[in-house]
């Protein structure tokens, strides 16, 4: 199947997991996921639809920002981002979703030109494996980024646990859910965490039930290539 086919589908899943909790589709806002795939995929991808692209490395990153050339896509940076990494991807990204650390925040509030729309990432599983804060240690991690000024907290990310298991996947999602409730009623300027970035190409449907706004997909969208 085409990129434009798969893209129906997903979009089709959408609407009826939206459907079910009274949600409307328009607040959910699809991400190509790139890493597997070659920048004249990516290009399909665009030519697809497709408005917002995220890279989990940031070779994979420019170069696809490159031979995109003035395309006007979204940039999202959603891998873990290495502190000294920071000055050779600022000023590529519209979005970074996996901001779980004071030392990153700092970096971007030095290097950023302008304010950087910041996914704080979550651990909700607390998997080793997994990069994020835990649960408990959001809402002060957020409270302390009123000082950097550069730093926008748009929403929460996470990344479910590989598993079969539905109800802990859904468990983990409305946990994040809770979470930015939480930070919301807080009403910090810096952080209106108004989006959810959750849900990858096995779970999304299970994320749009419990709210996401941004979902992540890649094989079922855009393939495997490499
Ligand atoms: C690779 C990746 C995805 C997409 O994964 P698929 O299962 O191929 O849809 C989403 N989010 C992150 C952070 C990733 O690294």
């Amino acid at each position: 199947m085409g990129i434009k086919e798969n893209k129906e589908q997903i979009f089709n899943e959408i609407q009826r997991a939206c459907e079910k909790k009274n949600r409307s589709s328009k607040a959910v806002n699809l991400i190509a996921v790139t890493k597997y795939v070659s920048n004249e995929t990516t290009k399909d991808a665009v030519s697809a639809g497709v408005e917002h692209i995220g890279e989990n490395r940031i070779e994979g990153l420019l170069s696809k920002k490159d031979f995109l050339k003035d395309l006007p896509v979204k940039w999202h940076f959603i891998g873990t981002l290495q502190t000294r990494k920071v000055k050779d991807v600022i000023e590529h990204v519209d979005y970074i979703h996996s901001l779980d650390r004071i030392s990153l925040a700092s970096e971007i509030q030095k290097r950023a030109n302008k304010t950087i729309s910041c996914f704080v990432q979550v651990n909700v599983a607390e998997e080793d494996s997994k990069h994020g804060l835990p649960v408990k240690d959001v809402v002060a991690f957020v409270d302390n980024l009123k000082d950097y000024d550069r730093i926008k907290v748009v929403g929460l990310m996470t990344m479910a646990p590989f598993t079969d298991d539905e109800s802990l996947i859904r468990n983990v999602f409305s946990t994040l859910k809770q979470l930015q409730l939480k930070i919301q009623k807080l009403e910090m300027v810096h952080a209106p965490c108004t989006e959810l970035s959750m849900g990858m190409s096995n779970d999304f449907s299970i994320a749009v039930e419990e709210g996401a706004t941004f979902i992540r997909i890649g094989t079922s969208l855009v393939g495997k290539e490499f």
